[in-house]
C-alpha cells in the first residue's frame, strides 16, 4: 500500500463481495502454516459467480510453500473454471499468539498468476486485500497490483517478431554475432 487507497469495512461492500471477503477470511482457519504461524485464506469468484477458495500450504523447505491464492485459482480451475472475476485475500497471525496485523496484499508471483487467470476475457480482476477480522479492506484492480504485465500477448508479438527476423536472415546473422562477443566476456 502506497497510503493512497482508501480503506473500507465490510459495511462498505456489496453483498457478493462482502461475502467473498468472508470467505476467505474463515477458510483461513484451514492454513498448514506451522512455519511462519501466518494464515492466509484466499476466495475467488468465478464468472458464472461461483466461489472457490484456498489457503496457504507450507513446507519445510519454505520454497516450496504454496500461497492460498495460487490454491485457490488452482481449485478453481480444477473444477472447470480457469477464469475468475474477483479474488480475497485475508490474513493473521496465530502463533506464537493470536494476533491481526495489516492488510494483506498478494505476492508478486501471486499476482502474476491472478493477472493470467483474468486475462483471456480482459477483465481486470478486482482484487479484495484483508486483514485479519476485515475491518479493514483495500480493493485493488489487478493492472494496479501488476503494472504493465506480462502475458500472452507480449509471447504472441514476441512470435511474430522473430517470424519477421526469419525473414531476413541478414538480421539473424547479427543477432548471432552479437551474441558470440557476449559470450567471450
Ligand atoms: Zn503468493
Amino acid at each position: 500500500m502506497n497510503g493512497k487507497q482508501k480503506i473500507l469495512t465490510l459495511s462498505d461492500l456489496s453483498p457478493v463481495d462482502r461475502r467473498l471477503c468472508e470467505k476467505a477470511r474463515n477458510v483461513a482457519q484451514n492454513a498448514y502454516a506451522p512455519y511462519s504461524g501466518f494464515a492466509v485464506g484466499a476466495a475467488v469468484r468465478t464468472p458464472s459467480g461461483g466461489i472457490v477458495c484456498g489457503t496457504n500450504f507450507e513446507n519445510a523447505s519454505y520454497g516450496l510453500s504454496i500461497c492460498a491464492e495460487m490454491a485457490a485459482i488452482a481449485s478453481a480451475n480444477s473444477s472447470g473454471e480457469s477464469r475468475i472475476a474477483a479474488i480475497a485475500v485475508a490474513g493473521y497471525k496465530f502463533a506464537p499468539e493470536p494476533k491481526i496485523i495489516g492488510i494483506v496484499t498478494p505476492c508478486g508471483r501471486c499476482r502474476q498468476i491472478i493477472w493470467e487467470a483474468g486475462s483471456s476475457t480482459k477483465e481486470h480482476v478486482k482484487v479484495f486485500c484483508c486483514n485479519g477480522d476485515l475491518s479493514q479492506i483495500v480493493v485493488y484492480g489487478i493492472e494496479e497490483l501488476l503494472p504493465d504485465a506480462f502475458d500472452g500477448d507480449e509471447l504472441q508479438r514476441f512470435r511474430l517478431e522473430k517470424r519477421a527476423a526469419e525473414d531476413v536472415p541478414q538480421s539473424i546473422e547479427n543477432m548471432n554475432a552479437t551474441a558470440s562477443r557476449k559470450r567471450v566476456c
